[in-house]
C-alpha cells in the first residue's frame, strides 16, 4: 500500500523569514513520522519528499507505506510545526488542506461486479496494472481529521473481499407440528371482499375496519399477556419521528438502506412563506407542488423504520451500570414505516404496518437468554393459536455475512432468528417476527458507556402484528366460530364492518 499526499498548511503570517526554522523542524519531524512503524518496516513509514513556502503557505508533499499513513503523518507534522513556529515566531496554523491524495492498493483480482461498484463510489477509483488506485481531491481539514481516507480504503477493500450476496435459504432450526387447515384462500382477497380492509389512495396503505382491528388488538393482547408480562417487559412509548442524527447512529439504515425510508421536511413556521402557495391553490384549485417543494426545509427526520431507535438514544447521554440491568421494555404505540416503492404486496408488505417492538439491554449472557426466552414464549403463543410455525436463522442486513450467524448450534452466535407461519393458500411461509441480538454493535454506535467499561449488549424483537393477522387468517379463515378458543374470547362479539358506501 502506498500513499502520496500533496498538502498545504496556511499560517497567520509570512513564512519566508522563518524558512531555516521550518527546515530544522522538518529534520526534527523525521523520527516522529516513523513512530509506530515496526523496526524492520521503516519503508512503511512516512517521509516528507518536498516542501516550499509561498507567502503564508507551506506546501508539503508526503509519501508513505501502510504503517504511518501519509495523512496521519501530515497531522503530526502540522502539530509540530504549529508548536515550533508558534513558540518562536508567534505564527499560528490557520488552515490545512490537501489538494490531492493518491493511494495505491496492491494488485488483487478484480471481478466485473466489483469494478462496477467502484465506479459508483464518490471518488476516483481506477484499477490499473499496479493495483487499485484511489485518488481524492481537495480534502478539507475536517476530511483529513475525520479519517475520510481510511474509510474510503476500507470501503474499497470491503468491495474486494465481498462475495456477491446470494439470497440464502433460511436455515430452519425448529418447526412446529404440521397442521391441516382446510382454509385455502388468500386472506388479502377475502379481506377486501368482506371490507375488513378498504383501499386508501396511496399504494401500500389500508384502512383497517372494525373486525380486522378487533382481531389485531386481540392478538396484540395475547402477545403482551403471554410474552411481555411473564418476562417482565414494561410498556413505553417511543417517538415515531426520528431526527436524522439519531437515525445515523442506527447501524445499517442510512448507510445501508437509505432508499427504504420516508424523509420528513418541516416547513418554516411562517405564514408569509406560504403566501404564494395559498394563493395559487385558491386560484387554480390544483396543488402547487413545486411551490411546496421550494418552501419546505431540508429533510430533518425519518418516519421510524425500526421502532427501536429511541431506546438506544436514551443511554447515549449518560452511563449505564450492569448491576441495574437488564432493562426490558416494549413499544406498541403506533405505526412503523418503510418505503417499499414498487415492492408493496397485499397486506404482507405495506408502507405502514403495526408492530410490537421489544427492546432490551444487559450483559451478553442476559441479552442472549432474554432473546431466546422471547422466542420460546412466542412459539407457545403460536401453538395456543393453533398456527403452524417454523424458526430459522437469518443474517440481519446490518451484519456482514460471516460476522455472526455462522454457528447455528450456539444461540449466542446467532444474530437473528426469524419466526414464520405457514400460508396454506400459496404453500409458502410468512415471516412474522425477527429476534435480534446486536452484541455490542448498537451500544458502540450510540456510544453507550458502562460505569466500569464492561461490555453491554442490546437486542430487539419485532412482532409484526399486521402479519400475525395475515398468518392467522390464512390458516384459520374468516369465520370466528372456527377460530381457537383463546382468540374467540378476545374478539367476541366480532363487530361487523360498518358499511358506509353501497
Ligand atoms: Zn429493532
Amino acid at each position: 500500500m502506498r500513499f502520496e499526499l500533496k498538502a498545504k498548511l496556511t499560517f497567520s503570517g509570512e513564512l519566508k523569514q522563518v524558512e531555516t526554522d521550518i527546515e530544522s523542524t522538518m529534520e526534527k519531524a523525521k523520527p516522529l513520522l516513523c513512530k509506530g512503524a515496526p523496526k524492520d518496516k521503516e519503508a512503511g513509514a512516512a517521509r516528507v519528499v518536498r516542501w516550499r513556502v509561498t507567502g503564508r503557505d507551506l506546501e508539503v508533499e508526503l509519501e508513505s507505506g501502510r504503517h504511518v499513513r501519509a495523512h496521519d503523518a501530515l497531522l503530526r507534522l502540522a502539530k509540530l510545526l504549529g508548536a515550533e513556529l508558534g513558540k518562536k515566531h508567534k505564527l499560528g496554523l490557520r488552515e490545512m488542506t490537501a489538494s490531492e491524495c493518491r493511494v495505491v492498493l496492491p494488485s488483487i483480482e478484480v471481478s466485473k461486479h466489483t469494478r462496477a461498484k467502484f465506479e459508483r463510489l464518490p471518488y476516483d477509483v481506477k484499477v490499473g496494472k499496479a493495483g487499485v488506485e484511489i485518488s481524492l481531491k481537495n480534502l478539507t481539514e475536517a476530511d483529513i481529521r475525520g479519517r475520510v481516507v481510511d474509510r474510503l480504503i476500507s470501503m474499497v477493500e470491503e468491495a474486494f473481499a465481498h462475495v456477491p450476496a446470494r439470497v440464502a435459504e433460511p436455515k430452519v432450526v425448529r418447526r412446529g407440528p404440521k397442521l391441516d387447515h382446510p382454509f385455502r384462500e388468500d386472506p388479502f382477497e377475502v379481506a377486501k371482499r368482506l371490507s375488513w380492509v378498504i383501499e386508501f389512495p396511496a399504494r401500500g396503505q389500508w384502512i383497517y375496519t372494525e373486525p380486522y382491528t378487533k382481531l389485531l388488538r386481540a392478538l396484540e393482547d395475547i402477545i403482551i399477556e403471554n410474552v411481555a408480562r411473564p418476562l417482565g417487559f414494561e410498556e413505553v412509548m417511543f417517538p415515531k419521528l426520528i431526527p436524522l442524527e439519531v437515525m445515523q447512529r442506527m447501524p445499517g439504515y442510512l448507510d445501508g438502506v437509505p432508499e427504504g425510508m420516508y424523509y420528513v421536511s418541516p416547513p418554516p413556521r411562517d405564514p408569509e412563506a406560504f403566501l404564494n402557495f395559498k394563493q395559487k391553490l385558491r386560484l387554480t384549485k390544483r396543488l402547487p407542488i413545486h411551490e411546496l417543494r421550494r418552501i419546505l426545509k431540508e429533510p430533518a427526520y425519518v418516519l421510524a423504520p425500526a421502532q427501536c431507535e429511541p431506546f438506544y438514544e436514551v443511554f447515549a447521554l449518560g452511563r449505564v451500570r450492569l448491576e441495574n440491568l437488564p432493562l426490558k421494555q416494549f413499544d406498541r404505540s403506533g405505526w412503523t414505516y418503510r418505503w417499499e416503492g414498487g415492492g408493496v404486496e397485499g397486506l404482507v408488505r405495506t408502507q405502514e404496518f403495526r408492530r410490537i417492538e421489544f427492546v432490551f439491554m444487559g450483559t451478553p449472557d442476559d441479552t442472549v437468554s432474554i432473546r431466546d426466552e422471547i422466542i420460546n414464549k412466542s412459539i407457545e403463543v403460536l401453538e395456543k393459536l393453533g398456527l403452524e410455525w417454523r424458526l430459522s436463522v437469518a443474517t440481519p442486513f446490518y451484519m456482514r455475512e460471516g460476522d455472526v450467524g455462522a454457528d447455528i448450534g450456539d444461540s449466542k452466535k446467532v444474530a437473528t432468528y426469524d419466526l414464520e407461519v405457514a400460508l396454506p393458500y400459496e404453500k409458502g411461509w410468512l415471516e412474522i417476527g425477527s429476534y435480534n441480538v446486536h452484541q455490542a454493535k448498537f451500544a458502540k454506535s450510540f456510544k453507550i458507556k458502562e460505569v466500569k467499561d464492561r461490555e453491554v449488549w442490546t437486542g430487539c424483537c419485532g412482532f409484526g402484528t399486521s402479519r400475525w393477522v395475515v398468518g392467522f387468517l390464512a390458516q384459520h379463515g374468516f369465520d370466528p366460530s372456527k377460530w381457537p378458543e383463546t382468540i374467540r374470547k378476545g374478539v367476541q362479539p366480532l363487530p361487523p364492518t360498518h358499511k358506509v358506501v353501497e
